[in-house]
């Protein structure tokens, strides 16, 4: 799966496509165990 644009989180190039969201992360944002990124992993913490 390729993913086209910045991540979201810190606009380094994004690698993933977030399950919950839809989002793009790069690796470092992204948990592959869950498909989801930090935001969606962690519930509220950056909002
Ligand atoms: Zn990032
Ligand atoms: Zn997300």
């Amino acid at each position: 799966m390729s993913v086209q644009g910045a991540c979201y989180v810190c606009s380094n190039r994004a690698l993933h496509t977030c399950d919950s969201c839809g989002g793009t992360v790069c690796d470092d944002h992204y948990d592959a165990s869950s498909g989801f990124c930090v935001r969606c992993r962690g519930g509220r913490k950056f909002e």
